[in-house]
């Protein structure tokens, strides 16, 4: 209830209209606007006002303090909640983080798709309606070996559009090992309900042999799945059948055989230390008829879902009525086919940021880590490199990492140092482990070094002290 002190205090609360008399609000009113100034300075008013109320403001602020907390409202309000940050996790495909960097050419071409009008759906030679399956499609036969290609929003969609359009109402195989959880809620079985055909489990969950497969055809089924093992790795006795061996007995009984790739790897990651995974044209190469999988994970283009295979197949994908549900719009079209020319000129290595960083050998980090340390100790703050390990993340080989040299910093309370380098006006993500507070320079883009720099002074010093 409020008390008679309170009454008194409301009534020196000022009114909207004084409030827009005075100087400092015609800043606001040309910087926002007389719409959204009002609405400000309401409801910074409304909250003054039940503070005094509840007794959790004592006095009324002077005008000049409420016309601030009237433009830090309007500031907050205005400033895109989604923004850049700094990724020291050494997670490489983060996808809390966003996934894949761009390459500049994919910038660009988004750019370009952005500007413009284009002919997304427009045939430039015949002058008429073209179709939007066109683009991005034209490289995807020739790097993965495919007869035929198609692209969608993610890869959840590729793989619901292609259970949907090829097995709805029947009956889809699939190894027990293989009923995955990809983060973010991607379930197989509920994809599989929600296309509408039937899940047959087969085998156990390690080991499913092919007779578990042929076993289970009849008359009723649809297609073989396989799923990729993207985030998780079943070791000891363990056994599957190959991608080939499976393919041939699908079309031994004229199935086709589906597998959600996932990670959209068009290279060997062997040379680098990695275990290997299947590739897309590896699995092409064994006999799959549609193979599915991420635009923005180890393929390192922007977020997409690209399926890859038998012409008959893709072309009843786009024609099923979900495909215009899931289709991919022009930004995403143009960044992704930037994205492939770098694979078809066979420089991946070196113009895709996540290969890049898959690429770049130990000594290479850390000659960036020494740089970092010097530059700390020359600003007073203690820190030391200790070996580590990065790892490819978002889904892409489980149980792989790359070595890698750590910035490890000690501060008093590594979770303040965390917070405060989050705070940045580029927040900084690293790690906390044993204590420590580290950052592993694999996943710093080159151009958000200086940042970084700057930023690990600023709040290391606060923290850490001298
Ligand atoms: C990542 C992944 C998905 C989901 O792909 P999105 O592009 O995130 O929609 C599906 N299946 C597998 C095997 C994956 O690794």
């Amino acid at each position: 209830m409020p008390n008679d002190s309170s009454q008194i205090k409301l009534r020196e609360l000022p009114g909207v209209d004084r409030l827009l008399q005075m100087p400092d609000t015609a800043v606001l009113l040309s910087l926002y606007g007389r719409t959204l100034t009002l609405e400000a300075l309401r409801h910074t008013l409304e909250s003054v006002r039940s503070g005094l109320l509840q007794g959790r403001v004592t006095a009324v602020p002077p005008a000049p303090l409420l016309i601030q907390s009237a433009t830090d409202w309007l500031e907050n309000l205005l400033t895109p909640s989604l923004r850049p940050v700094i990724n020291a996790t050494g997670v490489i495909v983060h996808t809390n983080l966003g996934r894949a960097p761009l390459s500049q050419a994919a910038r660009q071409a988004i750019d370009a798709a952005a500007r413009s009008y284009s002919n997304l759906e427009y045939d430039l030679v015949a002058g008429e309606r073209g179709s939007r399956h066109a683009h991005a499609t034209q490289l995807l036969p020739h790097l993965t070996g495919a007869d035929s290609s198609m692209v969608v929003n993610n890869n959840a969609a590729a793989v619901l559009l292609m259970l949907t359009a090829l097995c709805h109402g029947r009956q889809v195989i699939i190894s027990r090992g293989q009923l995955v959880e990809i983060g973010g809620g991607f379930r197989i079985p509920d994809v599989m309900a929600q296309s509408g055909a039937t899940l047959v489990e087969v085998g156990t969950t390690n080991r499913t042999h092919l007779r578990d497969y042929s076993r289970a055809i009849n008359e009723q089924t649809a297609a073989i799945l396989v799923a990729h093992h993207s985030n998780y790795k079943i070791v000891g006795f363990t056994s599957e059948p190959s991608l080939a061996e499976l393919a041939e007995l699908a079309h031994t009984h004229h199935l086709p055989l589906l597998f959600d790739q996932g990670s959209g790897a068009l290279l060997d990651t062997s040379p680098f230390g990695l275990d290997p995974e299947p590739t897309v044209p590896d699995g092409i190469q064994a006999g799959c008829d549609l193979v599915a999988f991420s635009g923005d994970k180890l393929l390192g283009g922007p977020q997409a879902g690209i399926l890859v295979g038998r012409a008959d197949l893709i072309a009843r994908c786009q024609q099923h009525p979900l495909a215009r549900a899931v289709r991919a719009d022009k930004l995403c079209l143009a960044g992704l086919a930037a994205t492939l020319t770098h694979y078809a000129r066979d420089e991946a290595l070196t113009a895709v940021p996540v290969w890049q960083m898959i690429a770049m050998s130990l000594a290479e980090i850390t000659a960036v880590a020494e740089n970092w340390l010097t530059h700390l100790q020359a600003n007073g703050i203690t820190a030391e490199l200790i070996n580590g390990e990065s790892t490819v993340g978002g889904g892409s080989l489980p149980g792989t990492s790359l070595p890698t040299c750590l910035i490890a910093l000690s501060p008093t309370n590594p979770d303040a140092l965390a917070a405060r380098l989050r705070a940045e006006a580029i927040p900084v993500i690293g790690r906390i482990q044993d204590g420590r507070y580290l950052l592993d320079p694999r996943t710093v883009l080159p151009e958000q070094v200086d940042n970084l720099r700057q930023s690990l002074v600023n709040c290391a010093k606060e923290e850490i002290g001298d």
